[in-house]
């Protein structure tokens, strides 16, 4: 299952909004508005992958993207949702539950810049 979202991708549609385009398992290429498609990233293995409601087939689908794809999707509009694999299915420890502080440096990780100035008062 391929996926064709990417940065060339942000074509201005017929009535000139900003359309995503996605693929359809059932169908085939559609494009979206940038708010009709989700963008997830699962915070343990950091995979990006969106799903979308196929106005064709009224099916949900979803595909695998990266991070370049995703970050742009999202800067167009498209709403975004972080997950976790569910506890059970990771090996037993006690450490402390991903903190949002994580994910910020997750995505400082991911976008490869320094995105984190710590104020000085001094
Ligand atoms: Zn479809």
């Amino acid at each position: 299952m391929g996926s064709v979202m990417g940065g060339r991708d942000h074509e201005s549609g017929p009535d000139g909004s900003v359309g995503i385009l996605v693929v359809c398992s059932d169908c085939s290429e559609v494009r979206l508005a940038p708010e009709k498609v989700t963008l997830r990233i699962c915070v343990d293995d950091a995979s990006w992958a969106y799903w979308f409601i196929c106005p064709t087939c009224g099916r949900r689908s979803a595909a695998p993207t990266k991070p370049g794809p995703a970050l742009e999707a999202i800067s167009v509009g498209a709403p975004f949702q972080s997950w976790a694999f569910p506890a059970e299915l990771l090996e037993r420890h006690d450490g402390p539950a991903l903190q949002l502080s994580d994910l910020v440096a997750l995505l400082c990780e991911l976008e490869k810049t320094d995105c984190i100035e710590v104020p000085r008062d001094y």
